[in-house]
């Protein structure tokens, strides 16, 4: 729909009933330059922690924690609605009552059952924005404008993949045309719970944590929007994680490519997946920062024909860790290695292999390295107990830190500085993962020196310079 904007506001632009407030002025001021507007809410920040904390400690027979966490939502919501509410106020503390009294049912069922499959998490995890929505759309009517609560699960056709559901974008784009497009048309501002959807036969997913992003461009996507807004904590996409260099500046432009590969590999402030629908759909995303509105923050669009190559940021992941095969494994080692750790749900983040796949790396979650080890343990038996791979060895504590620009990885010289810069304050390089994509340049090394590498990382290339002046590299 021509002249609207899908905007998403992130937990912390949602923390209390202020900024909540804040969030609705906001909606108010953006209607003036687009015509229409979808709202898409997160969970109140911390809140999908306390939730997913509470439902672990419940099928540990832990009940008085979650009874506890159902203490801390109610009292927490029921002060946002205070805040809020003028006349809604006993509308919305019924709404919280209700939400609040199902997470204890689902939290009691996990207790008496024992155990807590991804399927029940996802109902317990979706009650944070189901929670929020609500307030946000009173605090959008506070500011003078008509809004209405929709739950995704109604919108968002997912497959099957508790915890990390992919969007079904036929179902999805003919319910969001059904529902948005006629309150669009009537002036309503729909306030959407981001993170979730449901499955065809209406079991609630989750999208992944950090989701809601993403629910924002599968919205756009589906109702052909002008735009997509990320209100956040930060002013835009920063050239590194400001609570690390606090000097980090704000990349102003950025390609659809490399903010996927700044999200992969650890750049929090948008979720991976959220530029696919959007590219797809030629929609530019914005971030923008809700303590600073007036600012440009990052544009997020199609790379310019005659872009310059650079560096346009330095991003770490940490809390991982690195699985090697050693041996002679030979043709198609790497492929069952892959296979295996996908098996039992673990990601490979990156991996390697040497000459005729004799030795294989696996870069993991920290979390998934003991499983998958077993794993690996398992399916090489025959191999292992002939001795044609020695071992399986494994490295924790480790991060990935890399700069990103599209193209970098082709450009000898921005790989050979990188590696000078990191060597002459010695820190250990443990792998280079460079050429699996074009856009990075992925660099393992112990998690004790991530933050001075993405330091010395960050001076090198200039970014925390002011741009226009022409001195990055
Ligand atoms: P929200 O709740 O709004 O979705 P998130 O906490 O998910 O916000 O993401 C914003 C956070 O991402 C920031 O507070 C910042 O610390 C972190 N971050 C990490 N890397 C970057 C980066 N390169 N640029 C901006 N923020 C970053
Ligand atoms: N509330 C969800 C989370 O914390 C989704 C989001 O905030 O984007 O993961
Ligand atoms: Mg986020």
């Amino acid at each position: 729909m021509k002249g609207t904007v899908v905007m998403k506001f992130g937990g912390t632009s949602v923390g209390d009933g202020e900024r909540i407030l804040g969030a609705g002025e906001l909606v108010g001021r953006s209607l003036k330059a687009a015509s229409a507007c979808v709202v898409v809410a997160s969970a109140m920040a911390g809140v999908t922690d306390l939730l997913i904390g509470a439902a672990e400690a419940a099928a540990h027979h832990e009940l008085a924690r979650a009874e506890a966490a159902a203490e801390v939502l109610r009292e927490r919501h029921l002060a946002t609605a205070e805040t809020i509410g003028g006349k809604e106020k006993g509308k919305l503390e019924e709404t919280i009552e209700t939400l609040v009294s199902r997470f204890l049912t689902l939290c009691r069922a996990i207790d008496a059952l024992g155990e807590l499959t991804p399927r029940t998490m996802d109902a317990v995890a979706s009650l944070g924005e189901r929670l929020s929505a609500p307030l946000v759309a009173a605090a959008v009517r506070r500011a003078g404008l008509r809004a209405r609560a929709l739950d995704a699960s109604s919108l968002i056709v997912t497959d099957e993949r508790f915890g990390a559901a992919s969007p079904l974008m036929e179902p999805t784009r003919e319910r969001c045309r059904a529902v948005l497009v006629p309150l669009l048309a009537e002036g309503v501002v729909p306030v959407v719970t981001g993170f979730i959807g449901a499955t065809r036969e209406g079991i609630t997913t989750t999208l992944g944590r950090g989701g809601s992003d993403y629910s924002a461009a599968i919205l756009g996507a589906a109702i052909e929007a002008e735009a997509i807004w990320i209100w956040t904590d930060v002013p835009g996409v920063m050239t590194a994680d400001p609570r690390v260099i606090p000097e980090a500046t704000t990349v102003p432009v950025l390609s659809y490519a490399e903010a996927v590969e700044l999200a992969h590999l650890g750049a929090k402030v948008i979720y991976p997946k959220t530029a696919l629908p959007a590219e797809e759909a030629g929609i530019p995303i914005r971030i923008r920062c809700t303590f600073r509105p007036e600012g440009p923050g990052t544009l997020i669009r199609s790379r310019p024909e005659g872009a310059p190559t650079t560096v346009r940021a330095v991003v770490c992941r940490k809390g991982l860790s690195l699985l090697r095969l050693a041996g002679k494994g030979g043709p198609g080692t790497a492929a069952r290695a892959f296979a295996t750790a996908a098996e039992v749900g673990a990601e490979a983040i990156l991996g390697t292999h040497s000459t005729s796949e004799q030795n294989i790396c696996l870069l993991l979650c920290r979390k998934d390295s003991e499983r998958v080890r077993i794993a690996l343990t398992q399916a090489f038996a025959a191999e292992l107990g002939r001795g044609e791979i020695n071992e399986i060895e494994v490295w924790d504590d480790l991060a990935v830190v890399a700069p990103v620009g599209e193209g970098i990885a082709s450009e000898p010289r921005i790989a050979a500085e990188a590696l000078l810069a990191l060597g002459e304050r010695d820190v250990e390089i443990l792998s280079i993962l460079h050429g699996a994509s074009p856009h990075s340049l992925p660099l393992v090394i112990p998690e004790s020196a991530a933050d001075d590498a993405v330091r010395i990382l960050h001076r090198h290339f200039r970014l925390g310079e002011p741009v226009g002046t022409g001195s990055r590299r």
